[in-house]
């Protein structure tokens, strides 16, 4: 094992359980190797905790366990799969939900991996290069706890050059790698009883945004006799429990063809099988367009509830400037069209916005728009996407429901 020494004064963060180290806290690297487990110590020589080092990843050092006792080993990594899916118990037992993440990275003490179960498919996102070297580990102690009919890993896009990752896919099978089955088809799995399916290989995330899954839930409540826009709607998951709730229509808008094609597909499933009311599929538009564009194309007045979901706008803390007038012009905007009191859903899934900065944007937004907003619901992910709170990092995704009031 590597021993590696921290800077002076470069290891409060830590000591308090954050799990990212850059090189330029490292003093030493005691061992030649290039990557392996570490036993990380302070400058003084005091145990701080126990790593895993990559040199060619660029978080080089990622912590995994603070207590000196125990092991670091390839048992040890599939003692942190097991305990990840343990903590998940209950959720097994869902009877109208199959959709769920079952690792969640850093916050489930595993870096750079998710695990998302799709009934009976298991997909993971690699964005680490420990996640890669692990993967057998991981794949392997997933399939012993659940008997999965296959194990599918992807590359995560925006990790892939940082971290020297091939964008391949891998499949396991019965917990062993094996080629790639071009035969297998689409998997069919439920989210509170509406009916979805994701394409195998390198969609978007693994397939599907299970973490939305409670806001689906209270926008579905809030969706009753509203004209609805649902921006950024990928595969229409928002659309769908929208007309379950009773929207009057849903005008649904995002850049991908084919994901518009897919919400189209699963709103005829849905009608078939009866999860929502007939003639849904006579309610439902879809538009191709950049929705940043296409919201001032918008009438006034026309909708009085809007979703607004756009994909990561700050990559990093350095790109919040600009994130931050991207994300306030598309509430702006859409507070200015929207009808007086009615309701928009607006998220951001940047880890580098906080909560707060989350809020004055929609505050700055509203007094630009001319309008007041009233925060009805302050929205998160799921409680299988969980805020470990030495890593702040891992609470990205935030909303809020807010009522817009123009009189
Ligand atoms: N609301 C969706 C998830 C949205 S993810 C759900 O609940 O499943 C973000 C979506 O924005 C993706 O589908 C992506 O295709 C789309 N997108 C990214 N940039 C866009 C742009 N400029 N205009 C329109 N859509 C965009």
């Amino acid at each position: 094992m590597l021993t590696i020494t921290i800077r002076e004064g470069r290891e409060k963060l830590l000591l308090k359980h954050h799990p990212w180290v850059f090189s330029g806290a490292i003093e030493d690297i005691d061992g030649k190797d290039g990557c392996g487990f570490a036993k990380v110590v302070s400058h003084d020589g005091s145990f701080i905790a126990y790593g895993y080092y990559d040199e060619k990843s660029h978080i080089v050092l990622h912590l995994l366990s603070w207590n000196i006792d125990d092991t670091m080993d390839e048992a040890y990594i599939r003692t942190l799969v097991k305990r990840s899916v343990l903590r998940r118990r209950s959720l097994f037992g869902m009877k109208d939900t199959t959709c769920f993440r079952l690792i969640h990275g850093e916050a489930d003490f595993l870096p750079g991996i998710a695990a998302d179960c799709y009934g009976r498919e298991i997909r993971l996102i690699v964005s680490s290069r420990f996640a890669s070297a692990f993967l057998p580990a991981i794949a392997a102690e997933l399939d012993a706890m659940l008997h999965p009919s296959i194990i599918e890993a992807t590359v995560d896009r925006s990790f892939a050059s940082a971290e020297g990752l091939p964008e391949r896919t891998r499949t396991f099978k019965d917990g062993i790698e094996c080629g790639e089955d071009s035969s297998r088809g689409n998997v069919r799995f439920i989210e509170d009883g509406i009916i979805f399916e994701a394409a195998p290989g390198r969609g978007q995330k693994s397939g599907f945004y299970c973490d939305q899954r409670d806001n689906r839930g209270i926008v579905e409540k809030a969706a009753a006799g509203r004209t609805v826009l649902d921006l950024f709607s990928y595969t229409g998951a928002f659309t769908l429990h929208a007309l379950r709730g009773g929207a009057i229509s849903v005008d649904a808008v995002d850049s991908s063809e084919s994901a518009l094609r897919h919400l189209l597909y699963q709103v005829h499933i849905n009608e078939d099988e009866k999860t929502i009311a007939p003639g849904s599929r006579e309610k439902v538009t879809i538009t191709s367009a950049d929705c940043f564009d296409y919201i001032r194309t918008v009438e006034s007045g026309k909708y009085d509830m809007m979703i607004l979901d756009p994909p990561k706008l700050a990559k990093t803390k350095a790109a919040l400037d600009n994130a931050m007038k991207a994300y306030k012009d598309l509430n702006r905007v859409a507070m200015l069209k929207i009808r007086n009191n009615g309701i928009i859903a607006t998220f951001s899934c940047s880890a580098a916005m906080s909560v707060e900065n989350f809020r004055m944007m929609l505050s700055w937004a509203a007094a630009d728009a001319g309008a007041e907003i009233q925060l009805l619901r302050t929205l998160s992910a799921g409680e299988d996407h969980p805020v470990r709170l030495s890593f702040p990092e891992s609470e990205y995704l935030k909303g809020c429901l807010i009522r817009v009031i123009k009189d």
